[in-house]
């Protein structure tokens, strides 16, 4: 669109744009067509499981693609966007997120099954949800996804994985809206998948994703299902405020163990805690800030450093203002 062609309901969202320095005294882009939700100064602490951090300057739940590919295509030019799945393996910093966080919720939710053991999956679905589709259709090689969750976006930008598999085992494309509202289709092979990591803009939003599975027995596959269920429960705090492992593994070695071996079992910083059932996880006591949840991390990367030599890599994703 040029800007002869504009309507001045199509007015850039520049003025009254998240990060930009003026804001409309009714409530800035508000105003603006959207058929989603669209919050200005949006708590997010509630949106992530460690139940702490600042606010969105604005959060905007599309309806649709089409509804996120228009508000994308008129947002000013560098403001910043970020896509918030289920915030399992997030901190979100306590001074908020500047720009847009973009929430996928119920309509991006559904799994359909399509021909020859394929999932079409919305990117705001979660993980059991896919599981158990799967499952239920008789089809094999997702069960993994039961026991981590987030949702299919933060699965394929993470290369979320357990048990041996991963989603780069699993995926076959994903359909991703990026900066300026184009919606482009990304062949797995195009995302560079490497341990917990993809070379997927950083950006970029995954509206959907189709995974291949292969033909399996309803019954085998629950009771696999039941089993990472069950074990998950023995090892990690499931049912407290976390983020899921903390650091990822080096090469060879377990991140849990280092960080066990060097003492922090337990280690407290405010009311941030290392789990003391899984070393690897962090955990929310009660009223913890995210700059105790980071700052106790960074305290226990030093340690381990200290202790084995080895530096760890955060695998939580650490976004905002401080
Ligand atoms: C108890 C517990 C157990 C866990 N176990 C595992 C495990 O076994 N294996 C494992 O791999 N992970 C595990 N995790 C971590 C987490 O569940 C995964 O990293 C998951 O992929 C994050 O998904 P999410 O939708 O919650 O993403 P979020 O935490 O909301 O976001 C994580 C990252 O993904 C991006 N993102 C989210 N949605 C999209 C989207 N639609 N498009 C583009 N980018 C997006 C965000 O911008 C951010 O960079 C665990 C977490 C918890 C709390």
């Amino acid at each position: 669109m040029t800007q002869m062609d504009m309507q001045p309901d199509d007015e850039k969202l520049g003025a009254n744009a998240p990060g930009s320095d003026e804001v409309h005294p009714q409530g800035g882009i508000v105003s603006t067509k959207v058929r989603g939700s669209l919050q200005k100064d949006a708590p997010l602490d509630k949106l992530v499981w460690f139940k702490s951090g600042g606010r969105a300057d604005y959060l905007f739940e599309p309806a649709d693609t089409e509804d996120l590919t228009n508000f994308l295509g008129r947002l000013e030019e560098g403001t910043p966007v970020m896509a918030l799945g289920l915030g399992s393996n997030l901190i979100i910093r306590d001074g908020g997120v500047p720009g847009v966080v973009v929430r996928l919720g119920k309509p991006f939710s559904s799994v359909e099954v399509r021909r020859d053991n394929v999932l079409e999956c919305g990117g705001g679905a979660p993980g059991i949800l896919v599981a158990s589709s799967a499952r239920d259709a008789g089809i094999a090689g997702l069960e993994f996804l039961r026991g981590i969750p987030g949702t299919v976006g933060g699965f394929v930008r993470m290369n979320g994985g357990a048990y041996g598999r991963e989603v780069a085992d699993i995926l076959i494309d994903c359909d991703v809206v990026l900066p300026g509202g184009n919606c482009v289709n990304i062949p797995a092979s195009d995302l560079n998948y490497t341990y917990r990591h993809s070379k997927l803009p950083p950006e970029a939003i995954v509206v959907s994703a189709r995974f291949q599975g292969k033909e399996g027995d309803p019954g085998r596959i629950n009771a696999e299902m039941n089993r990472i269920a069950e074990e998950r429960e023995q090892s990690q705090p499931l049912r407290t405020k976390t983020g899921g492992s903390t650091f990822k593994n080096p090469e060879g070695q377990k991140a849990w163990k280092l960080v066990d071996e060097a003492g922090c079992r337990g280690l407290v910083m405010g009311d941030a805690q290392v789990s003391e059932k899984h070393t690897n996880f962090l955990i929310n006591r009660g009223a913890a800030t995210s700059a105790d949840i980071e700052g106790l991390g960074e305290e226990v990367r030093r340690r381990v450093a200290g202790k084995s030599g080895v530096t760890l890599e955060w695998e939580i994703q650490r976004v905002g203002r401080p």
